[in-house]
């Protein structure tokens, strides 16, 4: 579903990226972990083309078969590939005062025309696909409810029935779980999971705590100072791989 070349990027001189290769295969619910500062959030970014590589003759981004930046250079029809790619940040996003149930809705947003593109214009077919959205993340019965009146944990579900509504065919999850307690960082990772395995949706999290990668996902790729340190099963994380990652405080690291 993702294929990452030769990707460089440097911020005023001082190297973020230094040549990432990767590759993520359709329907893999996948961790991307490391120290703070490693640069999983900025790959993320590189992903759906929000950040721009360094020129690189290798340089190439693709995701579900199409390009979205090569050279450094974002593809023409950069719009159409994001419009599948759906993010998830660690703050939800929402709009506070609105419904849980339209706060879904504006996840179609991106594929319906501009004339009415307002709450209110919505179709009776997108009001029942946001219900299942919201009954899919466990959160049908507080659709009508207003958004900041749910826990975090609550909101950040919303945001992934957000990106379900979006019909994103890939999600990618930055610290999704990082403001969260234990509860609700479980229920986050098991609605992951739970699109990850029913709708064959290709899912990369990052995440701090080693733990849940270990709970919740089959492979990780580590990265540390810019550069894959790390890519293979979670089974083979031993403890000097962790400890060369994180130093020894790796299970709360931050
Ligand atoms: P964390 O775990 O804290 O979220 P991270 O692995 O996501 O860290 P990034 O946010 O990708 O790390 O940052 C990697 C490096 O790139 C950091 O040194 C950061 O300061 C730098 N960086 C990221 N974005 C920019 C930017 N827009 N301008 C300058 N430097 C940046
Ligand atoms: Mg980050």
């Amino acid at each position: 579903a993702i294929k990452v070349n030769a990707l460089q990027k440097s911020f005023t001189g001082a190297p973020v990226l230094k040549g990432i290769s990767v590759e993520v295969e359709q329907g893999e619910m996948l961790a991307l972990i490391g120290s703070s500062g490693s640069g999983k959030s900025t790959l993320m970014r590189h992903l759906s083309g929000l950040t721009l590589a360094d020129r690189g003759p290798a340089s190439l981004v693709e995701v579900l078969g199409r390009k979205v930046q090569q050279h450094g250079r974002a593809a023409s029809d950069i719009r159409r590939t994001r419009a599948r790619i759906g993010h998830v940040f660690q703050q939800f996003n929402l709009i506070n005062r609105l419904s849980v149930q339209t706060n879904v809705l504006i996840g179609a947003l991106g594929r319906v025309p501009v004339w009415r593109s307002l709450p209110g214009w919505f179709t009776d077919a997108e009001r029942r696909l946001a219900l299942e959205a919201l009954e899919l993340v466990g959160l049908r019965e507080h659709a009508m409810k207003r958004a900041s009146t749910l826990s975090g944990g609550q909101q950040q579900r919303v945001a992934i029935a957000r990106a379900l509504m979006q019909q994103a065919e890939v999600i990618l999850a930055d610290e999704p779980i990082a403001s969260l307690d234990p509860e609700s960082s479980r229920l986050v990772m098991e609605t992951l999971q739970r699109i990850n395995r029913e709708r064959g949706i290709t899912v990369i999290v990052t995440l701090h705590q080693v733990d849940y990668a270990r709970q919740y996902c089959r492979r990780a790729i580590a990265l540390r100072d810019g550069e894959v340190f790390f890519n293979g099963p979670i089974s083979a994380l031993d403890d000097t791989t962790l400890a060369t990652l994180y130093g020894t405080a790796h299970e709360t690291a931050e």
